[in-house]
């Protein structure tokens, strides 16, 4: 092993930095370079290399995908924060915010631990890296960092090997692929491959160097025909041929189930041409000139990949026999697929969709692909921020797995999303081992622990203000529903109470026992307090209840009364009908047993002072001593005194006369007060007689005077009433 040497390692840097980014600033970057040579002084990788090699080879990564000088800068010093004493201030004064916000965000990133999870846990957390990277060049320096661990990680212990591989495999390789860096995706799978199945890839790396020589020579001539076909033609191209890397074919063996004899497109062909049109061109001249595979022309360039790759692909058969790809593109296509964070990977994403706003959200995507376009844009990652899950957040549990949450969730939040069991018992939250209040808005990549208690009180009604995912509001709302009904009743009492008042209806009127069963039929409920229980946790309004409730009872009154009134008429009817008994309780002076018939005009009951009229023929006719009748014909000589009897059971028909503004209601009035004090209505009769005036004319049936004294007392109360008297005046 030779000796580090500084200088030669910066000059190696440079060469690399001047072929990919000619106007590299590498004074700039020997600044860099030093500084993480000191800072990184007498530490030793496991190779027994100065780690500072593992930065610098880090760094060449970087320069070789043409990143910027920030991006270099950031990748010699990634582990400076991690693994020594610098601090991101020291980093700021020497080398600006932006190269020490770059390293800050590699480190933390480095410090996110994972275990094994299932696949949808993975795929939250590669958002969840990609939403703490916030910065795109982090990402890329973060794969470099990985990349540079894969191609060094023999001399690492086994159990690290397979860790950091299934890693790599599960997360930073597929944030590759989506960010379009195929090369480095390649690269990392066959890293990967090597030593979580090292049978397999031995297999196809020993049929691949027996075919070495065959296939290098098969690669050679095809690119000639192909090229020197294309110059006839008059289409300028770039032809080259690659072997698949080691991943693809091995994916293939196990998905296909094929043996590795059995694979035979072990080389691909890539035609780059400079517009659309050859494009196809090319695609008729390479079906002319070898047999295609039925079945195996794709053509992404009309239907792009998820991940905005474009180019035609086709499956020929060489005059060998030998099967093998092409795929043409333009270099624009190329230039896409080779380096590109592809525009439209979110979609493939799922979850996040198209929802509105992505065109927005995704046009730092669309810049950078067209700053790609540009053959000299220095800055092809400045400024690009990765705003993808700006709207969520991404936590672990404390047993490493990735919880996605609505941005600004709390630990309220994150308790509820375990179980609402942990909820509802949690008396408060750690985040990274400290405590924190519930009301914390969660950062991506915190750690997050809940505090819960057997004898917790359970959730708070503020909690519902404090929650911002809807699950954990409804489970929180749940849970008032059924662990506090007493409590919600009381509540919900008070809410709708004072609700009602503000609308002018009182509770007399809601629990009346003749509305109240079809109160709560219209609010299906099998009493109030069910309708309370639910205003108090939350899930109905009271003034959504009240307002219901209103409603119902205007509209049984209405119904109710209506029914009374058709009562009484009922058994005014039936009263009718039935002939009053022979008229007793009434005793004719000198006359026994005569005919006695009491007069319309009047209608006397017992307790008036009366007087009897001799009919012809038809007996004995009583009248008021007040009526009017009696009154003008007092001298007739017709006239026989007459009086009550001392005990009378017998009831008697009375009519009385009420005059009365005209008004809707009136009658119902009346008719609820006779209703009230049981009065036996034999008819009413109502009717306008004009110039704001009702009469209503109702004849009753009673005991004696008083009753009736006090039914006319008790109508003189009905507004709108003016007179009330009882006939033969
Ligand atoms: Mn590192």
């Amino acid at each position: 092993m030779t000796e580090f040497s500084p200088d030669n390692a910066f000059e190696a840097l440079s060469r690399v930095l001047k072929e990919n980014s000619p106007n590299a600033d590498l004074d700039r970057i020997r600044g860099a370079f030093d500084f993480a040579v000191k800072a990184h002084d007498g530490q030793m990788r496991r190779d027994g290399t100065p780690y500072v090699t593992h930065t610098i080879a880090a760094a060449t990564i970087a320069a070789e995908m043409g990143l910027d000088d920030e991006s270099v800068m950031a990748a010699l010093l990634h582990d400076t924060l991690e693994d020594t004493d610098t601090t991101h201030d020291q980093l700021e004064a020497e080398f600006g915010a932006d190269v020490a916000d770059i390293v800050e965000g590699v480190t933390k990133l480095t410090r996110v631990q994972y275990s094994t999870m299932e696949e949808a846990q993975m795929e939250n957390l590669r958002k969840m890296l990609m939403a703490m990277a916030k910065d795109i060049r982090v990402i890329l320096i973060k794969l470099a960092d990985r990349l540079h661990n894969m191609r060094t990680m023999s001399f690492q212990s086994p159990e690290k090997q397979l860790a950091k591989s299934r890693e790599t495999m599960e997360i930073y390789a597929p944030i590759a692929h989506r960010l379009g860096v195929e090369k480095m995706k390649d690269e990392l799978e066959d890293l990967a491959l090597l030593y979580l199945d090292p049978v397999g890839y031995q297999e196809i790396t020993n049929i691949l160097d027996k075919r070495r020589d065959t296939l290098e020579k098969f690669q050679k001539s095809m690119e000639e025909r192909i090229s020197q076909r294309m110059e006839k033609e008059g289409i300028a191209c770039t032809v080259y041929g690659r072997l698949k890397h080691i991943y693809s074919i091995y994916r293939k063996m196990y998905t296909q189930h094929l043996g590795v004899e059995e694979i035979f497109d072990l080389c691909a062909f890539r035609v780059i041409v400079n517009d659309l049109a050859d494009c196809y061109n090319v695609l008729g001249i390479i079906h002319e000139m070898f047999r295609p595979v039925p079945g195996r022309f794709k053509d992404y360039i009309s239907t792009p990949k998820p991940n905005n790759y474009q180019s035609l692909h086709t499956t020929v058969i060489g005059t060998e026999g030998i099967p093998f790809e092409v795929q043409i593109r333009t270099w624009q296509m190329h230039v896409t697929a080779e380096y590109g964070v592809a525009a439209h990977w979110k979609y493939k994403s799922g979850g996040i969709g198209s929802k509105d706003g992505d065109e927005e959200k995704f046009a730092w995507i669309r810049r950078l692909l067209e700053s790609q376009q540009d053959a000299d844009a220095q800055d092809f990652y400045h400024d690009l921020k990765v705003d993808l899950f700006d709207d969520e957040v991404f936590v672990f549990t404390p047993n490493g797995d990735v919880k996605s949450l609505p941005a600004g969730a709390t630990p309220i939040d994150f308790a509820y999303a375990i179980h609402s069991a942990v909820g509802n018992s949690m008396t408060g939250a750690k985040v990274n081992g400290r405590i924190v209040p519930i009301a914390y808005p969660l950062q991506n990549g915190d750690i997050v622990s809940i505090i819960t208690s057997h004898s917790a009180a359970g959730p708070s009604r503020d909690w519902l203000n404090i929650a911002r995912s809807g699950e954990a509001r409804s489970k929180i709302r749940q849970w008032f529903k059924k662990e506090r009904r007493e409590e919600n009743i009381v509540q919900g009492r008070d809410m709708f109470e004072s609700e009602a008042r503000r609308v002018g209806l009182s509770m007399a009127d809601v629990t009346d026992p003749e509305i109240l069963p079809h109160i709560l039929k219209r609010m299906a409920v099998t009493d109030l307090d069910d309708v309370f229980a639910s205003i108090g946790y939350g899930g109905m309004t009271a003034s959504h209840a009240v307002g219901r409730i209103h409603d119902e009872i205007v509209r049984n009154r209405t119904a109710v009364r209506k029914t009374e009134i058709d009562k009484m008429q009922e058994r005014a009817d039936r009263r009718q009908q039935k002939e009053l008994k022979a008229v007793q309780g009434v005793l004719v002076e000198g006359l026994d047993n005569c005919l006695i018939k009491f007069s319309r005009c009047c209608t006397p009951v017992p307790g008036d002072p009366i007087i009897g009229f001799i009919t012809r023929g038809l007996g004995v006719s009583i009248h008021r001593k007040d009526c009017v009748n009696y009154r003008r014909d007092a001298d007739s000589g017709r006239w026989i005194n007459v009086s009550w009897a001392d005990h009378i059971t017998d009831s008697y028909a009375a009519d009385i006369y009420i005059t009365a503004d005209e008004r809707g209601g009136l009658v119902m009035d009346i008719a609820t007060v006779l209703n009230y004090l049981n009065a036996k209505v034999r008819s009413l009769n109502a009717r306008d007689v004009g110039k704001g005036v009702s009469t209503v004319v109702i004849t009753l049936e009673i005991q004696d005077a008083r009753e009736l004294q006090n039914i006319i007392n008790r109508l003189q109360g009905v507004r709108g009433v003016r007179d009330i008297n009882r006939g033969g005046m």
